[in-house]
This record gives C-alpha cells, structure tokens and sequence, in this order.
C-alpha cells in the first residue's frame, strides 16, 4: 500500500508551495488507495511555533484534504538519541563531537556544496568533550560511506540516482540545540511512520542521498521518493515563508475559496506570476 505524508515545520505560516505539495502528497495516496499523513517537524530550536500546527490544520482543511495525522517529533526525541547513541556512535563509530560556528566554518571552508559550505573537517579527530553544551555532532563521511558501500535510489519522476552523499561532507546529525538535526529526524520518522513514497519539493532532492546513507546505516527500509516541481515567483525563486505574500491562512481568513484555489493548483492554472519549475 502507498503511504504519502506531508511535513510542514512550524517556523512560519503555510504558503501556496505548501498548498500544492500537500495537494501532491495527498493525490497521490488516493490515486493509490492508500493513506496520507500529516507529521509536524517542530524540532527547529527556538524557531519552531508549535501552537502554528494548528493553523496548518485548519489550512489543509480549507483545501479540501484528509489526513491521518501522526505524532510530532517533539515526541521522538528519545527515538533519535536512541538511534545516534546506539548505531550511528556505539554501532558504528560515525560520529564525532564539533563546536565550530558557523563564522569559523564560513571563513575556513574552501568548497561549496548543495547547503552551502562544506564543513572542512576541522573537529575531526579533535578530542572534544563530547558532553559539552556547544558541541553538535557531525558525520565522518567518508567513514560512513566505506561502510555503507555504493548506494542508489529511486524517484519516481527521474528515475535511478547513485548516491551521492559525499556531495555535502560531514553534515550535522545532531545539533547542539537538539538530539537530532532534519536528516536524522526525517530519515527515521519516515520508517517509523511506514512511509512508502517520500513526497516534497525538489529542492530536498539532494538532501535524499544523506537519508538513503543514513537508511543504510541504521538498517531501514528504503522508500522512492517523488521530488515534485516547485512553485515559483516572478524572478524564477522558489516561494519562501518569509518573503510569500499572502500565506494560506491570510487567504483563508480573507474568505478565499480554498476548494476553488485546490483545483487550480491541481490543474496548473497557477495565480498570476507564479509557475511550476525547478
Ligand atoms: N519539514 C521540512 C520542511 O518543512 C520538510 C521535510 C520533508 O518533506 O522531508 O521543509
Ligand atoms: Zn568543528
């Protein structure tokens, strides 16, 4: 059975992207007679507005879906530290303690990857208490791939990739503000919620080569993913919760027709100066 999920982080309201990636992950379910969940990622630090989730429900209401909705990952933190303490540092020795900021990796890193800079490595192989209250922990990448060994996945727009994680260097898994970081959040909710077809933007198609090594690491299933277009403005930018106008629930509180606004999404007749694209 297909089982679709949409994920919204309560850092901000719902825009029209959202609308149509939640209207993708849900069509897609019901094409399949499956089922489509709602999960709240609210791990973002001082950033996530848990009481926003609300909003997010009336919003989805609005456009006309159902959903089952299954625990926020506030509730799983336990699940993540568990998964980090015991395979990813006890299993397999991946990880390793960083108290770098972001300034000191911005001025000493000398590559760019699909996030940003790439982290130069320079805690690794540093001996950091790994208790202390600043440190996040990255993965050594390198390290992590010789034991995964080479890696595909599928999307169902595009086809096979080879998995490319080494793209990203060592990425944070945990961060110092939470036991986990999105990839390792994500990668874990997503099997423990039996999701079938990972569903959402492409801008996050990169970031599945981590998910499908971390997949490998801690022994999960494997999914497909479906990296669906994303909406965008005048200037060919994907719309952004800050710099978006008009959110769902502005449109929703201003007596806009939500079902009418679903439909056209669905079809593509998209408002003015928005289009579909990558
Ligand atoms: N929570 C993520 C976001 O709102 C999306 C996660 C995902 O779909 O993988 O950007
Ligand atoms: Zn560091």
């Amino acid at each position: 059975m297909i089982v679709t999920r949409f994920a919204p982080s309560p850092n901000g309201m719902l825009h029209l992207g959202h609308a149509y990636s939640a209207i993708v992950a849900h069509d897609l379910a019901r094409e399949g007679g499956g089922r489509f969940l709602l999960r709240i990622e609210d791990i973002d630090g001082p950033r996530s507005k848990p009481e926003l989730a609300e909003a997010f429900r009336r919003d989805l209401q609005w456009l006309g879906l159902e959903w089952e909705e299954v625990p926020a990952q506030s509730t799983r933190l336990v699940r993540y530290e568990q998964a980090a303490r015991d395979v990813l540092i006890g299993q397999h020795g991946v990880l390793y303690p960083c108290t770098c900021t972001r300034a000191e990796i911005a001025a000493s890193a000398t590559q760019s990857g699909p996030d940003g800079p790439i982290y130069p490595g320079t805690c690794k192989g540093r001996s950091i208490d790994p208790n202390r209250p600043d440190a996040a922990f990255r993965i050594d990448m390198a390290k992590a791939m010789e034991i995964a060994g080479p890696l595909t996945w599928r999307d169902a727009l595009v086809g096979e990739q080879a998995g490319r994680p080494d793209l990203f260097g060592d990425v944070v898994l945990i961060r110092k503000d939470a036991p986990a970081s999105y990839h390792l959040a994500v990668t874990l909710d997503d099997a423990s919620d039996g999701i079938t077809l990972v569903t959402r933007g492409a801008d996050l198609f990169a970031a599945t080569h981590i998910h499908r090594l971390l997949q490998e690491l801690l022994g999960l299933p494997v999914p497909v993913w479906h990296h669906h277009d994303l909406l965008l403005d005048e200037s060919g930018q994907k719309l952004a919760k800050r710099r978006d106008s008009a959110s769902l629930q502005d449109r929703r509180l201003a007596g806009e027709d939500g079902l009418a606004l679903a439909k056209a999404l669905r079809s593509g007749n998209l408002p003015a100066g928005i289009s579909l694209g990558r």
